[in-house]
């Protein structure tokens, strides 16, 4: 028989067991939530009224939203997709979701990719940016499309003039028009595959610089003696203004590349009667070497591309010049493999100007000395 301290003392514990009944249930929810928050990846979870329960630190970064304000509202309010809405929404009804999402003004958009899934009564979502992957995605395979697009071209031209040379059999006529074509068209080909492995060469870092201390005023005189004969022939006035000596300490070839790459295109664009001129000196702690053209300049638009691997203005003109609109991504390179930059300007119609940068070395001035060359 249950005395009545007894009893009391069994309704005290059942009291106690009442009291404490919930208490698991709201550690296990603290535990989920804190678990959530401590996620080292963008996650957030619904209640099943909808409304956002955890957002935690990696998805405020992510998404560029306040925590605290986040926290009760329905999801639409705090990230302005209508896709996120219907994930979640069929996450809440019991169905897994995994797809991206587009956030923000069109030039500045930006992909996640979210998966979200029944959570508990509610819902949860992780999310990771994934816009850099897709933007190497969208290069890698626009490169390939352009390498292919770049090779088909004059192999399928090469292919038809070579079937009329074999079938017109002793026309020397046909020889005379498409043997030098299809020669232009192959050394077009050998250039392309040459820029593309320099391209590879130093996109994956493993380029060789062979760093040697020399002027570069005396590569930039050299380099322009053997466009001299060119200019001549074009009819462009090609100059050379390298008043003092400027030693770097640099990849003498790497920066003969470039220079080579600029007046080139310089003298490309450079219609007869215009001028080319190569400067060279020293700019604070830089040694810069600019090429200035009174060309057909490059529009403003075009302007930020130019430096885009096969990035070319105007592809009809590039073709007759024989570019592969390699050039510039590699001399970029390049100059950026030797911490410096390269920097195009230009007004269309008048002329375009290249400046590159490189570091010069520390404790060195400027020699006073004009140099004979
Ligand atoms: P390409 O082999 O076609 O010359 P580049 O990478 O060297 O390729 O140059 C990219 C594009 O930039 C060229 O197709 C051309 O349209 C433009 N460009 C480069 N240099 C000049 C210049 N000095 N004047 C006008 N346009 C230029």
């Amino acid at each position: 028989m249950l005395t009545y301290t007894a009893l009391r003392a069994a309704d005290r514990d059942s009291a106690a067991m009442h009291a404490a009944a919930p208490e698991p249930v709201e550690r296990d929810q603290d535990r989920a939530a804190r678990l959530v928050e401590g996620l080292p990846f963008a996650a957030f979870t619904l209640g099943p009224d909808g409304r956002v329960r955890v957002f935690n630190t990696a998805a405020a970064a992510l998404f560029g939203v306040d925590r605290a304000r986040a926290v009760g509202r329905a999801i639409i309010e705090v990230i302005p997709s209508v896709d996120l809405e219907r994930m979640l929404q069929a996450a809440l009804a019991g169905e897994t979701r995994t797809r991206d999402i587009v956030l923000g003004a069109v030039a500045r958009q930006r992909y996640f990719g979210v998966t979200a899934q029944p959570y508990e009564s509610g819902a949860m979502a992780i999310a990771s940016d994934r816009t850099a992957l897709l933007a190497a995605e969208r290069m890698r395979s626009e490169f390939i499309g352009n390498v292919s697009h770049e090779l088909r071209t004059p192999l399928s031209a090469m292919k038809l003039m070579l079937e009329t040379v074999l079938i017109s059999e002793d026309d020397a006529e046909a020889r005379a028009l498409f043997l030098p074509q299809i020669q232009g068209e192959v050394e077009r080909m050998i250039r392309l595959v040459e820029d593309l492995l320099d391209l590879a060469r130093s996109e994956s870092g493993t380029l060789q610089l062979r760093v040697e201390r020399f002027d570069l005023g005396d590569m930039a005189a050299s380099t322009v003696n053997t466009f001299a004969h060119r200019a001549d022939g074009l009819g462009v006035e090609l100059e050379l203004d390298a008043p003092a000596a400027v030693p770097v300490d640099a990849d003498r070839g790497a920066l003969t590349q470039v220079l080579v790459n600029l007046v080139d295109n310089a003298l490309r664009h450079t219609p007869a009667g215009g001028n080319v001129a190569v400067e060279v000196g020293r700019e604070g702690a830089d040694a810069v070497l600019r090429v200035r053209d009174t060309g057909a300049g490059i529009p403003y638009a075009d302007l930020p591309r130019v430096f885009e691997r096969f990035y070319v203005v105007d592809r009809s003109r590039s073709r007759e010049h024989g570019g592969t609109g390699l050039g510039l991504a590699i001399a970029k390179h390049l100059v950026e493999s030797h911490g410096g930059s390269l920097v195009a300007e230009s007004v269309y119609g008048t002329g375009s100007t290249f400046t590159m940068r490189v570091p010069a070395p520390a404790g060195l001035s400027v020699s006073p000395d004009i140099k004979e060359r």
